[in-house]
């Protein structure tokens, strides 16, 4: 059963003082999934008492430095620390190549099971304890998935980096907590367009439409000053990452 989920990190591209790259985690009453891994991840994830034991699966979006470049480092301090569970990532086809490469050319001899899989095989994966995870290619400048985590009552959907689309629409219909990227403010739609992300209220549309219980916003771009989000927050209505803790479910 989904418990609840956190973000690690909600800047886009760039990390600011107060909002590392993305990552989020979601707890299952036995263990944790983690969504993406930019840098820093590892840091926000063990300072809000997250443990390895519970850490099973990590999912990535795409290829993205600011959505990548915390894995290595984590798993590097997995296996200083000889934690020897298995740990499963599924992500991008060429994931596994740019993993099991970089841990080679730095010298890392791994010490657990590492199992990188392909999201591309899929876009329905069964976990432990029933939680299914269904996945949705997106638009943006490389290859990217977004997901949907749900069990038996409850369910979250997890969208970055990415055009708003229409089957975003449909993909999330009626799911309690839509979480999804914002990284321009209004003013900026063309370089939203060109840059292939959404803006603040284009993506509140999304969940509108997808009849979300609750919206929340992530992936600000750094030109987004924190005092003018936490104004826009309550100009335009919605629940942004970067101010909300643990959200229980
Ligand atoms: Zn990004
Ligand atoms: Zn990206």
């Amino acid at each position: 059963m989904l418990k609840s989920f956190q973000k690690l990190g909600c800047s886009a591209g760039i990390p600011t003082q107060n909002r590392g790259t993305t990552s989020l985690i979601i707890s299952e009453e036995r263990y944790d999934i983690m969504f993406d891994c930019g840098e820093g991840t590892y840091l926000n994830w063990n300072s809000h008492g997250y443990k390895w034991k519970r850490l099973k699966y990590i999912f990535i979006t795409h290829m993205h430095p600011d959505h990548t470049a915390g894995l290595i480092p984590l798993i590097f301090y997995r296996n200083i620390l000889r934690i020897e569970h298995k740990l499963i990532i599924y992500g991008p086809s060429n994931l596994k190549e740019f993993l099991l490469t970089s841990l080679k050319h730095q010298g890392v001899n791994l010490k657990f099971e590492l199992e990188i899989l392909s999201i591309e095989d899929t876009d329905n994966f069964l976990l432990e304890n029933d939680i299914e995870i269904k996945s949705i290619q997106l638009e943006h400048k490389v290859p990217c998935w977004g997901y949907r985590i749900q069990d038996e009552n409850q369910s979250i959907v997890f969208i970055t980096d990415t055009l708003p689309l229409d089957e975003i629409i449909k993909f999330s219909k009626n799911t309690d907590h839509f979480i999804h990227e914002a990284t321009f403010t209004d003013n900026h739609t063309e370089l939203a367009l060109e840059t292939k992300h959404t803006t603040l209220s284009q993506a509140i549309k999304l969940g509108k439409k997808a009849n979300a219980k609750h919206i929340y916003l992530t992936h600000f771009s750094p030109r987004i000053e924190d005092d003018d989000l936490l104004k826009l927050v309550n100009e335009l209505g919605f629940i942004n990452l970067f101010s909300q803790g643990k959200v229980l479910m």
